[in-house]
């Protein structure tokens, strides 16, 4: 699998990966092998391709540091970011050399591995994922004072980027379900002290498209890059926990 030793060590690789040709409307598995180093990210093997092998390869990425999610895809059936896997943990995790790319399926691919995310965010948006009404400064002055017991009660779930990797990963069957990372960012506004207008937010929650679809399967909390425990939040509102803990 390896050649040469410690730092310098270098991995010959083999991405099979899902291509999409919309002019043709044709599908297929390319074969690429190329060489990295063991701290190579996947995205910088992507590039590597388009640089050194087929510009055509096509993919996408902003920030590359695991905050916008653009780069999320899937990676031997795991839904991840690109900008986060190393290739000596790849090959770790996932004991092999080989791996097999492939776009997310929360939405229709555009081409290769990007996918049409204004579609999938079209759930997202339908949970309203902002402040509604804001309750009033309880104190002088502009800001909304939230105590550290408040913000303790929530502040994992803020940390969302919608990065879709839960969406990918959610096991409910039901194609009505808005999915895992909307029902947290409508969970986030309904624990949120600063917004007033929780009665249509729950409405949604807890209507045929809420969280009433979750299996608890807690394979979104398994694999969210941000660490949170989406399933826990989902279990915390499907006992009506969330609005009782209101101060
Ligand atoms: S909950 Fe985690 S996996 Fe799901 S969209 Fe947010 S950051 Fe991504
Ligand atoms: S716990 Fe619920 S939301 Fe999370 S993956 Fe399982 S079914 Fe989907």
């Amino acid at each position: 699998m390896s050649r040469e030793n410690p730092q310098t060590q270098v991995f010959m690789i083999n991405l099979k990966i899902r291509r999409f040709d919309p002019d043709e409307n044709r599908s297929w598995i390319q074969k690429y092998t190329l060489e990295a180093s063991r701290i190579m990210r996947f995205v910088d093997l992507l590039r590597k391709i388009n640089d050194e092998q087929d510009p055509t390869l096509a993919w996408v990425s902003s920030c590359e540091h695991g905050q916008c999610g653009t780069c999320s895809m899937k990676v031997n059936g795991k839904p991840l970011l690109a900008c986060e896997l190393l290739v000596e943990n790849a090959i770790y995790y996932f004991r092999t050399d080989t791996f097999y790319i492939e776009p997310l399926n929360v939405a229709p691919v555009i081409r290769d591995l990007i996918v049409d995310f204004t579609k999938a965010y079209d759930r997202v948006d339908q949970v309203k994922p902002y402040i509604i009404k804001p309750v009033l400064p309880r104190s002088e002055g502009d800001e909304f004072p939230i105590t550290p017991q408040e913000l303790e009660r929530y502040v994992n779930a803020t940390r969302c980027i919608n990065c879709f990797c839960c969406a990918a990963a959610c096991i409910s069957s039901h194609e009505t379900f808005l999915g895992p990372n909307a029902m947290l960012n409508s969970i986030v506004r309904v624990m949120d002290p600063r917004e007033q207008e929780k009665e249509q937010r729950l409405k949604i929650l807890y209507g045929y498209q809420g969280v009433c679809r979750c299996h608890s399967s807690r394979a979104c909390s398994f694999v969210c890059p941000k660490e949170i425990d989406v399933a826990h939040f989902i279990a915390l509102a499907k006992e009506g926990r969330i609005t009782k803990l209101k101060s």
